[in-house]
């Protein structure tokens, strides 16, 4: 197995993205590798199907106004620079692959709910990437507490 040489790190943008981030942070500096960020904003029409009867283009662009320094920030305190930033529009699982491949990433960094069992995991966009993905996926768990001693 080669060294991991670039890795993306798929994020939210919720609290829980900082300890995947964290996880893909150590990763980039254990293997010296580059380190890439996405996100990908969902058009409002594949979220609502359409429903709504009315031009949603100034509300998608104030939420790609608002994601896009939102990105930054959060990209800037992992000390990400602007081009390894990527805001990108679609559906996550294929945008997320679609973003990897362009970069030539070894592994893509996810998190991964798995507090609920596998029933969770398999409706989730972690299990999403993983199928389909032509690289590794790691699969950072999150959203479970910590264990305390008692
Ligand atoms: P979910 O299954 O939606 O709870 O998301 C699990 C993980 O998938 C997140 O921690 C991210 O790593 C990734 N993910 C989900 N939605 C997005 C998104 N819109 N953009 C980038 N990554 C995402």
């Amino acid at each position: 197995m080669s060294d991991y040489g670039r890795i993306m790190l798929a994020v939210d943008l919720t609290e829980e993205s900082k300890a995947v981030a964290d996880r893909a942070r150590k990763l980039a500096h254990a293997f010296d590798a580059e380190l890439h960020v996405v996100h990908v904003i969902e058009p409002l029409s594949l979220a609502y199907g359409g429903d709504i009867p009315m031009d949603l283009s100034t509300v998608q662009d104030q939420i790609h106004e608002q994601a896009k320094s939102h990105l930054a920030e959060f990209a800037a305190a992992l000390g990400i620079s602007a081009e390894r930033q990527h805001l990108i529009f679609g559906r996550p699982e294929s945008e997320i692959h679609r973003t990897a491949e362009t970069v030539g990433a070894d592994v893509i960094v996810v998190g991964s709910h798995g507090r609920h069992g596998l029933a969770l995991l398999l409706g989730s966009t972690a299990n999403g990437v993983l199928h389909g993905a032509t690289c590794d996926v790691l699969a950072v768990r999150v959203g479970i507490p910590e264990k305390t001693e008692d």
